[in-house]
């Protein structure tokens, strides 16, 4: 990109010191210690046969560490079913050879997504999951206190809690009465001073989807040299509609457009850290020099690469997901609570009739995970994330007794 004024800032970006907002993991171990059940409850055996390459359908690693002594873990839209069994083997074959840093495997995982996409390689930027993307964006946009981003509330907070952390002015706007984000809205509130826009589509927190066309017509009109349109494509692998609503054809149509991916939900990989985006090639160039930093984990480098070619993999998955999310509305419509309908990602979003700080404790006690933080306007409102059966069905139970 030409323009100046939507540049990466020099200075590399500071790590997220909370570790992100999904993460869970000192509510986890606190709940394991009131429990009694730690990581020294779960044998060997478990998890050398959960690693297997033939346990497509059992148990994994993180699924054996949570077994049902431990809690139902429903808080961080991670993937209850695991990693393709591919990418479990690959990442066993690399481990006595990540002395290496893993460059040529970067350029090869690009040209890899490159073939997929349709577009060229230099247009595709690695990263150590797709929280770095998101941070790198808002930053950029923020020009140092004089960018303006447009986007909605409730929304992922990446990109806005990083441009308004480097200054930018906040234009997010409410959703629609049907809980969606609102295109409409985002686009009258765009101004000549808008440096950057973000729409997460399917939407965390609410799971549903924008209307694919006028998606598409308003990254056309708003996408500029000075403001492009960030489309945050964490969920899309698990909507009932890929293919009608991914917009990658955006950026093959030369727009100033950054689809953001990850491998952390569908693949099953949060914990091993491998994102992407694509983006115009000089956008991507500079968007990957600040994601990348000293380079990109080999273990997750190699993973991705299996699970790409694991062709079986996301069907798979996708029924898996789309079951667990129809457990998960049956669940929030037995509470007669309102909810966010047409949920297409992997979670529900309820209104719960209390802080949800007090829920999250109240359903921690009944050993069930739910997501700890509240959104603006939404703060008696919960989260509940796809879980094994067992997961869902002591959920069902404990949101009946905690909110009767
Ligand atoms: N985008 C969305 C919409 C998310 O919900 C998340 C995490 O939950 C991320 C991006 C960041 O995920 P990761 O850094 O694991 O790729």
């Amino acid at each position: 990109m030409n323009n100046a004024t939507a540049r990466i800032p020099d200075r590399l970006m500071r790590a997220v010191a909370d570790g992100g907002p999904e993460t869970v993991n000192l509510a986890r171990r606190a709940w394991l210690k009131a429990a009694g059940v730690g990581a020294a409850s779960v044998s060997i055996a478990a998890l050398t046969q959960a690693c297997s390459p033939t346990a497509a359908a059992g148990p994994t690693p993180a699924a054996a560490a949570a077994a049902p002594t431990g809690p139902a873990i429903l808080a961080s839209n991670e993937s209850p079913f695991g990693p393709s069994p591919k990418a479990v083997e690959a990442m066993s074959a690399m481990l006595t050879k990540t002395a290496r840093y893993a460059n040529a495997e970067t350029i090869d995982l690009q040209k890899k997504i490159a073939a997929i996409e349709g577009v060229d390689y230099e247009q595709v930027f690695i990263s150590n999951g797709s929280a770095p993307i998101l941070q790198v964006y808002g930053e950029m946009i923020a020009q140092k206190g004089k960018g303006e981003l447009v986007s909605s509330v409730a929304t992922y907070e990446g990109v806005p809690r990083a441009a308004e952390h480097y200054g930018a002015k906040m234009v997010l706007m409410p959703l629609t009465k049907d809980m969606t984000i609102d295109l409409d809205a985002m686009s009258k509130a765009a101004t000549k001073k808008t440096t950057g826009f973000y729409v997460n589509n399917p939407n965390n927190p609410t799971g549903n989807m924008v209307d694919a066309a006028k998606l598409k017509a308003f990254a056309e009109t708003h996408a500029s040299a000075t403001s492009p349109v960030f489309i945050d494509e964490a969920y899309l692998d698990l909507c009932d509609d890929y293919a009608g609503n991914v917009m990658t054809g955006l950026v093959r149509d030369g727009k100033n457009v950054i689809i953001c991916r990850t491998f952390s939900k569908i693949y099953g990989m949060a914990g091993q850290r491998l994102g992407y985006g694509i983006a115009q090639k000089e956008l991507a160039k500079e968007l990957a020099t600040a994601v990348r930093l000293g380079g990109i984990n080999h273990l997750g480098l190699v993973a991705a690469m299996a699970s790409l070619d694991d062709k079986e993999f996301v069907p798979t998955m996708r029924p898996k997901f789309a079951a667990g999310r129809a457990k998960l509305l049956e669940i929030a419509k037995s509470t007669g609570r309102p909810y966010a309908p047409n949920p297409q990602a992997s979670f529900v979003f309820i209104d719960v009739d209390m802080p949800n700080k007090d829920f999250a404790a109240k359903m921690a006690d009944e050993g069930v995970l739910v997501v700890g933080r509240t959104w603006p306007g939404f703060e008696n409102w919960t989260r509940m994330c796809v879980g094994e059966d067992w997961e869902l069905e002591r959920a069902a139970t404990a949101i009946k007794k905690v909110l009767a």
